[in-house]
C-alpha cells in the first residue's frame, strides 16, 4: 500500500537518510523503530509530505506522491497523528472530529452523525460534549486517532501513539490498531514502546544513523545481532526476561 524507494535526504553535511527503503502492507501493523536520531521522524516527514527528499520514491496503493504536498496525500487516503498532540483544545471531542470530517467534505447532519460514530469507534463516546484539552492524554490520542479516520485513510502513520499512556489505555488504543488493521487499513508505527511494537507488528524496519538495517518479523528483529548492537540488545533481553 505504501512502498518507499531509496530515499536520501540531507541537511546541510548531515545524511539523515541514506537509500532509504520500507514497505507498508494493507491489513498489517508494520513497525519502524531506532534509536534517538536515527531518522525516524524525517522519513515520516519525507512519507507525509513534509520534506522532500533529495532522491528517491514514495508510492501510495500504487501512485507515485513523491512531489505531491500533504494536502494531497491526506485527500489520496494518506492520515497520520502527531507525536505532540494536535487537538483542538477550546472544541468539544466531537467538534474537533467533526472539523476533520468537515474538512474531506462533509457537511450538515450526515457530518454530524459521522463524527459521532467516529468518536463511538474509539470509544469515545461519552466524552463527545468535553472540552479537548481537559481529556486526559490516553483519550486525547483516541481523539487523534479518531481524527485521522475521518479522512478515510488507507495508510494510518502513527508517531508514537503510546507516548504518556499508561498500561491499561496502551492495551486500549493497541486493540483498536489491531481491529483497524484486521479490517484492511495498512498501518505504520513509529513507536519506542518495544514491547507494544513486538506484540502488535506483524513486520519491523530498523533504521540506524539514517540507514534500513534489518526488516523482519518481531522475531527476526529480535534475534538479529546488527540491531541488539545497535539499539535492542538491553531493551529486548529485558522484555525477555519478564
Ligand atoms: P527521535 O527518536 O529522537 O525523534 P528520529 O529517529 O526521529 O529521532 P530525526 O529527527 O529524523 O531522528 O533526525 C535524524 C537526523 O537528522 C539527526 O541527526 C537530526 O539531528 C537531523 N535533523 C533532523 N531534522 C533536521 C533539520 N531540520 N535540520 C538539520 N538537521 C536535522
Amino acid at each position: 500500500m505504501l512502498q518507499v524507494d531509496d530515499v536520501t535526504v540531507a541537511f546541510g553535511g548531515i545524511r539523515a537518510l541514506v537509500d532509504v527503503s520500507i514497505d507498508v502492507e494493507a491489513g498489517r501493523i508494520t513497525g519502524l523503530i531506532g534509536p534517538n536520531g536515527a531518522g525516524k521522524t524525517t522519513l515520516f516527514n519525507v512519507i507525509t509530505g513534509l520534506q522532500r527528499p533529495r532522491n528517491g520514491q514514495v508510492a501510495l496503493g500504487g501512485v507515485r506522491i513523491t512531489t505531491k504536498g500533504p494536502r494531497a496525500r491526506a485527500r489520496m487516503g494518506m492520515g497520520r497523528t502527531f507525536q505532540r498532540l494536535e487537538v483542538f483544545g477550546s472544541l468539544s471531542a466531537l467538534d474537533n472530529v467533526l472539523v476533520a470530517v468537515e474538512n474531506r467534505g462533509g457537511l450538515g447532519r450526515s457530518a454530524r452523525q459521522k463524527a459521532a460514530d467516529l468518536l463511538a469507534r474509539v470509544d469515545l463516546g461519552h466524552v463527545a460534549r468535553v472540552q479537548a484539552d481537559v481529556l486526559p492524554t490516553g483519550q486525547a490520542r483516541l481523539l487523534e486517532l479518531a481524527r485521522a479516520l475521518a479522512c478515510e485513510p488507507k495508510v494510518l502513520l502513527l508517531d508514537e501513539p503510546f507516548s504518556g499512556l499508561d498500561a491499561n489505555e496502551s492495551a486500549r488504543v493497541g486493540d483498536l490498531l489491531e481491529q483497524l488493521a484486521g479490517e484492511g487499513l495498512a498501518i505504520l508505527l513509529v513507536e519506542h514502546d518495544m514491547e507494544m511494537v513486538m506484540r502488535l507488528c506483524a513486520r519491523i524496519h530498523v533504521l540506524s544513523f539514517g540507514s534500513v538495517i534489518a526488516s523482519g518479523s518481531p522475531d527476526q528483529i529480535k534475534a538479529d545481532p546488527g540491531v541488539q548492537e545497535a539499539y535492542l540488545g538491553a531493551v529486548v533481553s529485558a522484555g525477555a526476561e519478564t
